[in-house]
């Protein structure tokens, strides 16, 4: 049995702190999210259809899966929250979107669903 401790101030995402102050740029940068947000909607679809089809799984299984993922960070919010994480074992920081510790692969306790 081990604790989590969250770490208190989380440091930006790289992604965050590299977006240009400059204003001028804003329409081309949406432009980009827009088009790479569409290519990871058809690429989820067509994973998600693969799936199906292969391995027999249905959309109830999916939708469980989400929400699962969804309360790791104990927040029922529909997205992936990366929380920073200090691994009990090895103290080393990873993010909450993996679930496990990525240096020593500690497998952090999930919470129970909902
Ligand atoms: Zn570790």
């Amino acid at each position: 049995m081990s604790f989590l401790f969250q770490v208190p101030n989380p440091v930006p995402s790289r992604q965050t702190s590299d977006v240009s102050p400059n204003v001028a740029n804003l329409p081309s940068q949406i432009k980009d999210l827009e088009h790479e947000v569409e290519r990871l909607r058809l690429l989820s679809q067509a994973m998600w259809e693969l799936l199906r089809e292969k391995l027999g799984v249905q959309d109830a299984d999916l939708e469980k899966k989400a929400q699962e993922i969804d309360l790791r960070d104990g927040i029922p919010d529909e997205k992936i929250s990366r929380v920073p994480l200090r691994c009990p074992r090895c103290g080393r920081i990873s993010s909450s979107k993996h679930w496990k510790c990525l240096y020593c692969g500690l497998e952090f306790e999930k919470p129970v669903m909902g």
